[in-house]
């Protein structure tokens, strides 16, 4: 047993794959980083309505803020930034600016906003650990890519938003210290929470629900990162394979109606309000 952490497994393959040094796996990984935190650092400033014609107008930067203003009085729990974070991103992609698509744009929120809130808030994230998040995302991204999907024309939002508040629990784990086994529960849990989650975007916009979607699943990323680590997991009883089966072949019996088609759920509801149409698919 070489008793590796799941990033440091991840940049050993990486590199024999991409025949390079580590280093160089990390610089790449590290522009990968340095692209989310631009994404929210944009979308934090930016203003106005998002295109589209259903007059969602922008709440990430007011929101954050109101959140600033009410920490001076301390009343405001700092898990809360997460949220704003992602809807930030979710702005962004909404209105076609450049959003890394962590895994799927409509999804790209939530790894950047744990990872954000990881640099801003915890002493102890360093550039390694950073760069560590991602690697060890990325390796729980590849478990549902190869072995499910990650399309929410495929298998619903939980293959979307749920996959990345999986990567981004497990991602988190690993960086406040857990074992692959902590990290693995927390990816399991993740997804466990999201298992049914139905594609149902209003008007075809990747819009309502996504924006808030990915905001509430960044903060329920960092939660279960954090429970995580608070048991050692060996009795779990459903691990991280079993429920991304699960996740296959809930996606497999969803009506064809709930992904991507806006033909149900909220898009139906609200379909006074907008004309219903097809998710546009690079926005999602
Ligand atoms: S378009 Fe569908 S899959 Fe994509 S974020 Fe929105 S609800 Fe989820």
């Amino acid at each position: 047993m070489n008793q590796l952490d799941i990033s440091e497994a991840v940049l050993a393959n990486e590199a024999a794959l991409a025949g390079c040094s580590e280093a160089e796996i990390r610089r790449r990984v590290a522009g990968v980083a340095d692209v989310m935190e631009g994404c929210i650092k944009r979308g934090l400033a930016a203003d106005g309505e998002l295109p589209g014609g259903l007059n969602v107008r922008r709440r990430a930067p007011q929101l954050a803020a109101k959140l600033k203003a009410l920490r001076e009085t301390e009343i405001v729990n700092t898990q809360l930034w997460p949220m704003v974070y992602a809807m930030a991103v979710n702005e962004e992609n909404a209105a076609g600016g450049r959003v890394v698509t962590a895994p799927t744009n409509g999804a790209a929120g939530i790894i950047p906003a744990v990872l954000h809130y990881f640099r801003k808030f915890n002493p102890h994230a360093t550039q390694e650990r950073v760069e560590n998040f991602l690697l060890t995302a990325g390796a729980i991204g590849i478990l549902y890519k190869t072995n499910a999907s990650i399309s929410g024309a495929d298998v619903g939002c939980q293959g979307e938003v749920g996959v990345a508040c999986s990567m981004a629990a497990g991602a988190y784990a690993e960086v406040i210290g857990g074992t692959p086994k902590q990290v693995e529960n927390a990816a399991e849990m993740a997804m466990e929470h999201h298992l049914g989650l139905t594609c149902d975007p209003v008007g075809g916009l990747v819009q309502i629900p996504c924006i808030e979607r990915n905001g509430i699943a960044a903060e329920k990323a960092l939660k279960l990162g954090t429970l995580a680590l608070l048991e050692d997991g060996t009795d779990k009883k459903v691990s991280l394979d079993e429920v991304i089966q699960t996740m296959l072949q809930t996606g497999r019996d969803m009506k064809s109606t709930y992904k991507e088609t806006s033909l149900a759920g909220l898009a139906i509801t609200l379909q006074k309000k907008a004309v219903p149409v097809s998710v546009r698919v690079v926005e999602c």
